[in-house]
């Protein structure tokens, strides 16, 4: 049953998230900041093959798609929605300004961009809710993937 919901949540949310994603990531684009030397280290050392395509914009609270009531049907499923710290949007970047000197969460957020460069925008979130709705959000394939290789660069 589980699988069977997981296969039409991703079918139905994929094509309109990979819109608002591809808004977002617009948005970053033109007035976000290049990734500093350091950081560009760090995005490299997580899989980014070309870093310098990456913008980050930092804001006072990190915008997220859809109503409210998706809202809290996403933190049933475990995301940390009303109170994401950063946010991946292919070459595009969040981070809330509270967060913003966490190398770690930079990091996490350079291997979801790794994973959109793998599969595209599309292919990645197909993938991406699919993974959520099937197995959670903490034990999603790319959420664990993020988690391992951020915190291992990091710590070198
Ligand atoms: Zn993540």
């Amino acid at each position: 049953m589980r699988f069977l919901l997981a296969i039409c949540f991703a079918a139905i949310l994929a094509p309109l998230v990979a819109f608002w994603v591809w808004l977002q990531q617009r948005r970053i684009l033109r007035s976000g900041r290049p990734l500093s030397n350091r950081e560009a280290g760090l995005a490299a050392a997580v899989g980014m093959t070309d870093p310098t395509v990456l913008r980050v914009l930092v804001l006072e609270t990190v915008p997220m798609p859809g109503p409210r009531w998706a809202h809290r049907f996403a933190q049933r499923l475990g995301f940390p929605a009303l109170t994401a710290a950063g946010m991946s949007l292919g070459k595009g970047i969040y981070l809330d300004q509270k967060f913003e000197d966490r190398p770690v969460l930079l990091a996490h957020e350079c291997v979801h961009s790794a994973q959109y460069e793998r599969h595209g925008i599309f292919g990645f979130l197909c993938r991406y809710l699919y993974q959520c709705v099937r197995a959670g959000y903490a034990n999603a394939a790319f959420e664990r993937e993020a988690a391992g290789r951020s915190e291992a660069a990091c710590r070198t």
